[in-house]
């Protein structure tokens, strides 16, 4: 625990230098900056590589502390009741008033916020007085990181610092909706669809397949370890790496299994950790097997369908 603490004020300590620290959330990892300010979070779109159009997603620590940026709405306690603090992003209308960089939403009126529930990331936003912008900590259209390495693998010392929280419990991004008009979902993620929809009992509108992409960040490859993906694979070619949720009695060098028993949400933790090995492990191109499109596997073909696009 004491441990846990000194690491919390080290990342305080760069944070409040304007500087970008890696931090552990329940979804991925994040690399995050003080979203009050130009100069930390322009540095977040030069380590990422990040277009300066895709805006970020700042993150609060309670309601409280996100009114002094954002307008709430009935739609948006609805959903914080039941899924906050956790994987649900919310787009709200930004306040007149707000210290948000105008880096972090691209000039928009709007904002996307989220509540992590990892404790370390609680913790540290209960600890420093502004919020923080933190997108994956990826280079851009990369694959997202889980881990302490991971996001040392992407941005070597170049980040000042990486809050060790262990590996990420989900593993995909969060679900952002939009609630600045009817509710919608803008990206599927780390919280079922179908949760959402029962909520407000199936009105809501899912703008995903749309190829004129509202969210920057949805365009066509994203979440690619830069190999040649094919999806809905019953087997492998040979020299394939081949991604599987299904046990098969033939166990083979070049199998990876997403999860042990059919689970989709192991496999959707294990998702990006196995695209990374395999990138590793130098193989030229990856099958993947069909994955029941229900549930977190909704989420999993999703980012594998943008992973797979040339
Ligand atoms: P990431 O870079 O993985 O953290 O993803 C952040 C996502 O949130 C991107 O797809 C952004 O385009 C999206 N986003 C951020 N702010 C807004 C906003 N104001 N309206 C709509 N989408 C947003
Ligand atoms: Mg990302």
């Amino acid at each position: 625990m004491k441990k846990d603490l000194s690491n919390i004020k080290k990342s305080e300590f760069y944070l409040n230098k304007n500087e970008c620290v890696g931090i552990p959330t329940e979804t991925v990892y994040g690399l995050a900056a003080n979203a009050y300010s130009n100069e930390a979070t322009a540095k977040i779109f030069k380590l990422k590589k990040r277009s300066k159009k895709n805006p970020l997603i700042v993150h609060y620590y309670s309601i409280k502390d996100l009114k002094r940026d954002c307008e709430i709405n009935s739609n948006f306690e609805k959903l914080y009741k039941i899924f906050c603090p956790g994987p649900i992003t919310f787009v709200l209308k930004l306040k007149k008033k707000s210290k948000i960089s105008k880096n972090v939403t691209n000039m928009k009126r709007t904002l996307a916020v989220r509540f992590p529930k990892h404790y370390l990331a609680r913790k540290l936003l209960k600890n420093i007085s502004y919020p923080l912008a933190a997108p994956s900590a990826n280079i851009s259209s990369k694959v997202s990181a889980v881990c302490r390495s991971d996001v040392a693998e992407e941005f070597g010392n170049k980040v000042k610092y990486i809050l060790d929280g262990g590996t990420s419990k989900i593993g995909l991004e969060s679900t952002i909706v939009s609630l600045i008009n009817k509710p919608e979902i803008l990206r599927l993620g780390g919280i079922e669809l179908s949760k959402i929809k029962k909520v407000f009992k199936n009105k809501i509108n899912f703008k995903i397949k749309s190829t004129k992409t509202v969210v920057p960040g949805q365009g066509a490859l994203h979440y690619s370890p830069g190999i040649k993906i094919r999806l809905n694979a019953r087997n492998p070619k040979i020299h394939e790496a081949f991604i599987l949720i299904k046990k098969r009695k033939i166990n083979v060098k070049n199998y990876f299994y997403l999860t042990k028993n059919n689970n989709l949400k192991e496999a959707g933790k294990n998702l990006y950790k196995t695209l990374r090995m395999i990138k590793k492990l130098k193989y030229k191109s990856i099958s993947v097997e069909k994955i029941p499109n229900i549930g977190i596997g909704q989420t999993i073909n999703d980012r594998l369908i943008r992973a797979s696009k040339k």
